[in-house]
Formats: C-alpha cells, sequence, structure tokens
C-alpha cells in the first residue's frame, strides 16, 4: 500500500464511497509470520545438530552404525539445505507478494525434518536398552518441544513437525510392550495434547500481536498523511508544503540553483460554488488536482492551501534567472491548459480559468513566508490584469498590494458614502439613430479624483460587496432615467443598459430582487437592458435558461456583454433566448486591418442576425470600423466615434443635442 492509498483511504469517507481495498494485513502479517520463523532458524539448526551428534554417540554402541550414520547424514544434509536457504531469504530482502513462497519452504522444511525425526523412534530405539530407550525418547520430545517453540509463528510448520516426531514414537512405546514403555506412550500421549493446544495458543499470540503492531503502523500512517495532506484533493497541504519549500530554499541557496512558487486562484469559484453547489465545487477541485499532478515533474509538489488556492513548487529549475523564468512559465501555461479544458461535473460541462502568480526563489526571497506571500500578490496582480493571466512578482509589488488593500478599504466606504456614480455612453443604430445609453459605474474618489470600473470591480467582487454594488447602480439608474423620461429626453423605446457581474447574475434571488426593485420605482422593465458575460451564462446552461426567461417575460431585454472573449461559442446562444450580442471591443477595434478579426465579426454578426438576434459593436471609434461594421450588417454601435461615456448632467446636454437635430445633419452624433 502507497501513501496516496493511506490518503484515498482517510479520504474516503468524506468523498467517495469505499472504493479501495483495506489495507492487506493478511499478507503483511504474513510477512512478519515468515520474518519470525528465519530469524529463529540458525540457533535451531545448531540445536537440532548438537542433539544428532549427543544421540548418535549415545546410541552408538547399541543401534547398528549404518542406520545411525545415515540418520545423522540425512539430518546433516537438511540442516544445510536449511541454512543456505535460509541465506538465500536473508539475501532476497522478502516482500509482501513472495512472503507465501518462504513461508512453504518453511513449511516444507520443518515437515521434512519432522520425517527424518520421527524415523529415530524407529530406527534409534534399541529392543533391549532401557537407558538407551530414555535418552532417545527425551532427545525426541525435546526436539517436538523446541520446534513447537522456534517454529510456533507458522502454525502448519509447528504442528506439522510435532504430529510426525511425536505419534511414531507413540507408536513405538505402545509396540514395544512392558508396563513401562505404555505408561511412557500414555504420558508421551497427554504431551502432545498440552503441545498441541500450546502451539495453538503460542500461535495465536504472536499473530494478534502482530496485527495490533500492523494495526498501529496504518494508523500512524494515516495520521501522519492527513496532517501533511488535503483531506478532499489528497494534495500535500500547506504544512508539507513549508517543510519542502524551507528545505527547496536552503538547497538551491547552496547549489546556487533557482526554484519557481505558482500561486493559483480559480478565477470565479465562487461563481460556480453558489450556482451548482459545493459538491459539484468540490469535484471540481478533485478533477483539477489531478490535472495539476499531471504537469509536474516527479520532484515538483502541487499544494493545496485552501479553497480555489494552490501552489506549485518546483524546486531546482536552473542555474540562471532567465531560464528559471522561461521554465517556470511554462509550466504556469501548461497548468493554464490543462485548466481551460472542461471538467466535467456529472450533469454538465464547466468552464473556468485560473489567474497565476509566480516567485522565484532565492531571488525573490530566502524564507517560506516571505514567498508565498509573494507569490500571492503576484497572483492579485494576475487577476486584476484580467483574469486567467500570470505574472511574475516584480518587487514594486507590494507596494501595489499595499495600495490595493487600501482601495478595498476605501470601496467599502464609498459604497457607504454613496461616492459612485454613473456614467452613460450611448447606443445608436448604424444609421445613426439614438436607441440607448450604457450605464457605466465610476468612483468619485475623494482625492484620486474618477476612478474607472477595471480598477475596482474585481475587489468589489473578491470583497463579496457585488451585490450592494449592483443594488447601488440599479437605484441610480432608476433615478437616472425617471428624470430622463419626465423631462422628456427620451422616447418609449429607449433602453439603458445595466452591467450585472457573474456573481450577482448567480445569485438565486436575482431574477426577484431586479423585478421588484425596478418595478418598486414604478418603471417598467423594459426600459433596461441587462448585460451578462457570456462565462457567466453558461455555467449553469438550464438555470441560466430559466432566469433569461423569467426575465425577460418581466420585459427586461438580456445582452450578452464582451463576447469574444470568453468561450464563445454561438452553440449556446441558440438554447438560449437573449435579446442582444454585444461583440467586445478585441475583436472590434481592427477589423479594418485584421482579416481574422473581421472575418470573425462578419460571421458572428450574420449568424446572429438569422437568430433573430441583435448585435451591438463595442469600442467604435474610427470611421473604417464604422463602415466595415455597416458593411457587415451590423446593427447598433457604441464607442468612442460617437461619444464617450458621460456623466449624467452631460448625457442630459447631449441628449438635448441629440433631440434638437434636424435629419440633413451627419447620422452619427459628432463626440460632445
Ligand atoms: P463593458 O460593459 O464592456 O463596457 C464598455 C467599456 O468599453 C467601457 O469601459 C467603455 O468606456 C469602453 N469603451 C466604449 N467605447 C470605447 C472605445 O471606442 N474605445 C475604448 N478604448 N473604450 C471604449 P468602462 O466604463 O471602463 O467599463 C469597463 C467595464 O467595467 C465594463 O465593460 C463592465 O464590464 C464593467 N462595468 C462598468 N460598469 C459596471 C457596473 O455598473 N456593474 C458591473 N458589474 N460592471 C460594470
Ligand atoms: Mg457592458
Ligand atoms: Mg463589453
Amino acid at each position: 500500500m502507497t501513501i496516496r492509498d493511506v490518503g484515498l483511504i482517510a479520504n474516503m469517507q468524506e468523498t467517495e464511497p469505499a472504493q479501495i481495498d483495506p489495507p492487506d494485513f493478511e499478507r503483511k502479517i504474513e510477512l512478519s509470520q515468515v520474518e519470525l520463523s528465519y530469524k529463529g532458524l540458525p540457533p535451531a539448526l545448531l540445536a537440532i545438530m548438537m542433539n544428532a551428534t549427543v544421540i548418535i554417540i549415545a546410541q552408538w554402541s547399541v543401534i547398528q552404525q549404518e542406520i545411525l550414520i545415515g540418520w545423522y547424514l540425512a539430518v546433516l544434509i537438511l540442516s544445510i539445505i536449511r541454512y543456505l536457504n535460509y541465506r538465500e531469504y536473508q539475501n532476497q530482502e522478502p516482500s509482501e507478494a513472495t512472503a507465501h513462497i518462504w513461508k512453504w519452504r518453511a513449511i516444507t522444511s520443518s515437515l521434512v525434518s519432522g520425517v527424518i525425526w520421527g524415523s529415530a523412534a524407529f530406527l534409534l530405539v534399541p529392543l533391549q536398552h532401557q537407558f538407551h530407550q530414555t535418552i532417545i525418547i527425551a532427545a525426541l520430545i525435546g526436539m517436538a518441544a523446541g520446534g513447537v517453540l522456534t517454529q510456533a509463528a507458522l502454525l502448519k510448520a509447528s504442528l506439522g513437525f510435532l504430529m510426525l516426531v511425536i505419534i511414531p514414537l507413540i507408536i513405538r512405546l505402545f509396540t514395544l510392550g512392558g508396563t513401562a514403555n505404555v505408561g511412557l506412550g500414555i504420558m508421551t500421549t497427554l504431551f502432545l495434547v498440552i503441545m498441541w493446544t500450546g502451539a495453538l495458543r503460542i500461535h495465536r499470540t504472536i499473530y494478534q500481536s502482530l496485527s495490533m503492531s500492523e494495526q498501529q503502523q496504518h494508523s500512524r500512517m494515516i495520521i501522519e498523511h492527513l496532517a501533511y495532506h488535503d483531506s478532499l484533493t489528497n494534495l500535500p497541504n500547506r504544512r508539507l508544503l513549508y517543510e519542502r519549500l524551507d528545505k527547496d530554499i536552503a538547497r538551491s541557496i547552496h547549489h546556487s540553483h533557482i526554484g519557481a512558487l505558482i500561486f493559483l486562484d480559480l478565477d470565479n469559484f465562487k461563481t460556480l460554488n453558489d450556482s451548482l453547489g459545493h459538491q459539484q465545487g468540490d469535484k471540481l477541485l478533485n478533477q483539477l488536482a489531478t490535472r495539476l499532478e499531471s504537469c509536474l515533474r516527479e520532484e515538483d509538489t502541487p499544494t493545496r492551501l485552501g479553497g480555489d488556492e494552490f501552489v506549485l513548487l518546483l524546486p531546482e529549475l536552473a542555474d540562471v534567472e532567465q531560464l528559471a523564468t522561461e521554465l517556470s512559465e511554462g509550466t504556469a501555461k501548461q497548468v493554464q491548459e490543462a485548466i481551460a479544458q472542461p471538467f466535467n461535473l456529472g450533469t454538465s460541462e464547466f468552464h473556468i480559468a485560473a489567474s497565476i502568480g509566480i516567485v522565484l526563489f532565492p531571488c525573490h526571497g530566502d524564507n517560506a513566508d516571505d514567498l508565498l506571500k509573494r507569490a500571492d500578490y503576484a497572483m492579485y496582480q494576475a487577476k486584476a490584469a484580467g483574469r486567467n493571466s500570470i505574472r511574475f512578482y516584480d518587487p514594486d509589488m507590494q507596494e501595489k498590494a499595499n495600495l490595493l488593500m487600501t482601495l478595498e478599504q476605501g470601496i467599502r466606504n464609498a459604497l457607504k458614502q454613496g461616492e459612485l456614480t454613473l456614467h452613460y455612453q450611448p447606443l445608436v443604430t448604424i444609421q445613426g439613430v439614438l436607441v440607448g445609453a450604457e450605464a457605466l459605474v465610476r468612483w468619485q474618489h475623494p482625492e484620486k479624483g474618477l476612478i474607472d470600473p477595471n480598477q475596482f470591480i474585481p475587489l468589489v467582487e473578491q470583497s463579496g460587496l457585488v451585490s450592494q454594488l449592483g443594488e447601488q447602480v440599479l437605484e441610480q439608474a432608476c433615478l437616472d432615467i425617471t428624470q430622463l423620461i419626465e423631462t422628456g429626453l427620451i422616447d418609449d423605446s429607449f433602453r439603458i443598459s445595466i452591467n450585472v457581474s457573474p456573481m450577482q447574475f448567480s445569485s438565486k434571488e436575482f431574477v426577484n430582487e431586479m423585478i421588484e426593485k425596478v418595478t418598486s420605482q414604478g418603471i417598467q422593465p423594459n426600459r433596461f437592458t441587462l448585460e451578462v458575460t457570456e462565462n457567466s451564462l453558461i455555467l449553469n446552461l438550464k438555470e441560466t435558461v430559466d432566469k433569461v426567461q423569467q426575465l425577460r417575460k418581466a420585459g427586461f431585454s438580456l445582452a450578452i456583454d464582451d463576447f469574444g472573449t470568453g468561450q464563445s461559442s454561438l452553440a449556446y446562444i441558440k438554447e438560449l433566448p437573449i435579446d442582444v450580442i454585444k461583440i467586445d471591443r478585441i475583436l472590434i477595434k481592427d477589423i479594418h486591418t485584421q482579416k481574422a478579426d473581421a472575418i470573425i465579426v462578419e460571421g458572428t454578426v450574420s449568424m446572429a442576425r438569422n437568430l433573430g438576434v441583435t448585435v451591438v459593436a463595442e469600442g467604435v471609434d474610427t470611421q473604417e470600423t464604422l463602415e466595415k461594421l455597416d458593411d457587415f450588417g451590423c446593427h447598433i454601435i457604441q464607442g468612442f466615434l460617437v461619444a464617450e461615456p458621460m456623466a449624467f448632467e452631460l448625457f442630459k446636454d447631449y441628449l438635448q443635442q441629440y433631440n434638437k437635430r434636424d435629419g440633413t445633419e451627419n447620422p452619427i452624433p459628432p463626440p460632445l
């Protein structure tokens, strides 16, 4: 049984039903029995030879010498064979697999020895000489007792030897005749019974003590394993990582080698747990553990720190920093690729990505604590860079991390003090008709000024403030749209698009809360389009379809935001009753220069049109881009070419200006 099996057994109760056999105690005990039996062999053989020699000398004058020599030779040859067998056993280090072979060799030699000694009862007992009879009887009884004791670990050997020596003796005593011999025969029979029960008892005691020691050893292994491994994934835990890392740091300093620590955190894992349940989350983590192991070398250590955080320890990668950087990045990319493959969670397939931070040691730190903290910072840097990215630790990072912590605290205050405001960016048809605007949140920081959402939305998600932010954005958008309706600045078809974060969308109460909040402000839900990124939609397609249907029934429009940046697949769109696809700026910005982008966008537009879905192109900032999109048949555009996002007051001015236009002006409203 390997240490991994021990862990799996320990793990079994928690994660999966018993699929693994209990440890093979019987085979281990068999091995220990064999060991015991062989250990006692050399002194036993010595005793046998001494006993045989004494018999030969004692019986020399009363038994035919050829018989004596023949018998003695038989004892000697068998003893030599048994000794050679013992030497072979010692040289070969027997295992559980070969124990039974050694056991049968021991039993067979013991039985043959029993036959030789049993034959002495007939061959070496003289008819007339009482004294010489007594000598051989005493010698045989002594041999039987000694054999039972030395072979007690192997019951067949000990009982077989006892029977083969004593039964011929009993027969011989009864057949010799005379009261004394019959009396001796009866006593020897009693001796056989006593030795038989004694042998059984000794054997049982040995067996019990061996089995107890095996159980203790097994329990110790489990306890030790649990202390050093994660109970869900069975990967090494933080404690084992620290122990190995301390050693590896010392070794790399000593040998001038460079190792790496890869810190990995899954993106949006909380969303999966919240929407599909913790059991599915656990399943994914288990599959992930196996994939991580497959990306590593034998000497690397994959560790689960807890939750969705994993650390991979790669010791002694290279002698120079450049190569160590390349190799660790290579492994990190391999890990990302492994994670990018869909996870099969029984009822559904799930896609996930990871943000990865890397530190090199000893270059980035010479103690485990510092290195882990720094790898963690690097990972957060990767998260901030847009998830599914890899970042190496750079010494400025610590300062940045402190800044992030301050920012996080700042966001809590901002939410409390209403420092978040909405900017609006127009959405116009390709012919220039204004059809709506996207509400984009901004943080009006008292000292730092206006902070844009990419800098704080990831932090909001991490700190669990998403629903609070969503609530404030919706409330503000409701107030703003009420004002726009009341002042007559927009017509009935004008819609405001609201961004919904994946975590917000995955909440069970999301649909009811949206309907309740909007209608309680006296606004029709058909005034809003909800923008959700595709990754959050495909998490749990069935539940998403239900949610989208309910939202649309209430009047909301549904848009897939940032289309083209995730696991884009038009396949799921036909199952989702959505209204709008917003093609991401990444794909749009180069369509007039990059043929591949143009082909993808054109294909997406045409497929979406066939499915009856409206297409919005994001980030349109040049005339050429606009013309291409027009050629492709795109419906609606959004971008700096039309207008940048603007504060509500400016947006109202923009609407006024737009409403004053006459039909002769450029169909695309000029930027303000
Ligand atoms: P998004 O929903 O894809 O919003 C479009 C982003 O593209 C906006 O950035 C907008 O300013 C920018 N953009 C529009 N046209 C152009 C252009 O022609 N050129 C360039 N370079 N950029 C353009 P912004 O406002 O910084 O928002 C970034 C992201 O933050 C949004 O991406 C959205 O995912 C998120 N976000 C914004 N507001 C909210 C919100 O209220 N709640 C949530 N959960 N997320 C929000
Ligand atoms: Mg958006
Ligand atoms: Mg977008």
